[in-house]
Formats: C-alpha cells, sequence, structure tokens
C-alpha cells in the first residue's frame, strides 16, 4: 500500500460521542455501499455507493463525500481524550465498511497508529480475502447473523447467506474479540425456532460470548421517501418488549442446551 493517510474513501457520516456501537465512547465513520438491501434498513441512503440526495423536512442535502484517510484522522483526533478515558475508539458502520476495502484497511491501520481501538459493524457479506486483510487491526468485531434459511436470507436482503456463515466461522477463529447480533424483525426472523436456530449456529462459533438481539425499529423509514424508494415494511410494528424477553429466553435455552457459551442480550 501506498501511504495510507492518502487513500481515499466514501463516507455519509460521522457521529460522535457514541455509546451503542462497541465499547466506551466511540466515533463511528459510516462508509457508503452496501452489498445488501435490507428491508428494514435504517441507512438506506448508505447502501447506494454513489453520491445522492435526501430530501426531508423540504429540505435537500447531498449524502456521501469523499475523504482521505489523513483528513478523517484530524477530525476522529478530536476525541482523543475521550476514547482513552472511556476504553473507546474508532468504529466503521455503513453501509458496508467492507465492500471499500482499501480504505477501511488504511483507516483502521491509521487508527491503530494514532493508537485508537478499533471496531467494526459488518454483515462480512465479502471475499475471505478481504476479510482476511482487515481482521488483523480490528480490536471488536460486531457481525450480523441475519437468518439461518438462506433463501428466506435473500428474500429479505436481497442476498443468500452462505458467504456470512462462512466468514463468520472464519472470522470467529481469527478475530481478538466477535460479537454476533442479530435485527430482530418481524415477519422475517422473530419466531422462536428462528432464533433458536441462529443461537445455535453462534453457540457453534469458537471464541463467541455475546448474541445481541437488536429490536426492528422504523427511525429511518421517512429516508426511503427522501431518496425516492418506497419503504416495503410498513405493514409490520416492532416488536414488544414481551415478545423480545421471550426470544432472549428461548436462546439461552438453547445455548444452556449445548455449551453454555453465550451471554444473550436485549440491544446492542
Ligand atoms: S447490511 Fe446494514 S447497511 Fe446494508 S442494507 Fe442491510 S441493514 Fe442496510
Amino acid at each position: 500500500m501506498e501511504n495510507i493517510y492518502d487513500q481515499k474513501g466514501r463516507i455519509f457520516d460521522i457521529q460522535r460521542f457514541s455509546i451503542h456501537d462497541g465499547p466506551g465512547i466511540r466515533t463511528i465513520v459510516f462508509l457508503k455501499g452496501c452489498y445488501l438491501r435490507c428491508r428494514w434498513c435504517c441507512n438506506p441512503e448508505s447502501q447506494e455507493y454513489k453520491i445522492q440526495e435526501l430530501t426531508m423536512n423540504g429540505v435537500t442535502k447531498t449524502v456521501g463525500q469523499d475523504i482521505t484517510v489523513r483528513e478523517l484522522m484530524e477530525e476522529l483526533e478530536k476525541d482523543r481524550m475521550y476514547y482513552q478515558r472511556s476504553g473507546g475508539g474508532i468504529t466503521l458502520s455503513g453501509g458496508e465498511a467492507m465492500a471499500q476495502p482499501d480504505f477501511a484497511e488504511a483507516l483502521l491501520r491509521a487508527c491503530h497508529n494514532y493508537g485508537f481501538s478499533t471496531a467494526i459493524e459488518t454483515t462480512a457479506f465479502a471475499d475471505r480475502e478481504v476479510v482476511a486483510r482487515l481482521i488483523p487491526h480490528i480490536d471488536h468485531i460486531m457481525m450480523d447473523i441475519k437468518h439461518m434459511d438462506s433463501v428466506k436470507h435473500e428474500a429479505f436482503t436481497g442476498q443468500p447467506n452462505e458467504k456470512i456463515l462462512d466468514n463468520a466461522r472464519y472470522i470467529a477463529e481469527h478475530a481478538s474479540h466477535l460479537v454476533i447480533r442479530v435485527p430482530v424483525v418481524p415477519g422475517f426472523n422473530d419466531t422462536p425456532a428462528e432464533i433458536t436456530a441462529i443461537a445455535r449456529f453462534a453457540e457453534s462459533l469458537p471464541n463467541v460470548h455475546e448474541l445481541h438481539l437488536l429490536p426492528y425499529h422504523r427511525l429511518g423509514q421517512d429516508k426511503y421517501e427522501g431518496i425516492g424508494r418506497e419503504y416495503t415494511l410498513s405493514h409490520i410494528t416492532p416488536p414488544t418488549a414481551a415478545h423480545m424477553q421471550m426470544l432472549k429466553e428461548t436462546a439461552e435455552r438453547e445455548s444452556q442446551r449445548l455449551t453454555c457459551h453465550l451471554r444473550v442480550q436485549i440491544g446492542g
């Protein structure tokens, strides 16, 4: 790689002072572009790599900007004190950070050069070569497993799940810390049988001790109209607290039935 600080990438947001996307206080860098098209996606403006316009409440803004790692590090440096005091750092999110592998690798390496802890939120729908390149530079991986049935996975996300499940096993074997997260979406994966299957898979992964169940929400719904798309899940409602608790207990029972490795929680 040439000078990593000259590497350019495309992002659509930077969010400071986040406490839900990895340990401690973190700055989240949202990379543009994703291979999936999850129907519940709360960042639909993240999916296309191309720079777009988003109109909300009569205001139109440009979504997406090209930036060098050097420029980004200047921004990330501002909160160094908070990372240090809280055990936080930098999280790459998206979109799918693995869809911009050169930029993601350069940024992760730069973060480590600066002494910042690194994390990624990913679906790991990426070539193995990309996954293997990035893992050594990531301290915490939060990976989505959305469904164990590939046909249903493809129907709701636009892609089958085999590559994801293969990569999950590889990541579990090679990463320093992997958390499995499940977006719980009514009508897609919110039955005890579906959550049991995911818990069984997570339980089978070496070095995985946490399973996070993330209830579906509608926070991104208005953005679909804002980029000229239809939101196709307006007929469903978020799962109730009681339903999430039942699913949590279901996953815990499956874990206990097997090797009892998993700590299951609702939310990230
Ligand atoms: S993987 Fe994430 S960013 Fe990509 S479409 Fe699905 S929810 Fe959206």
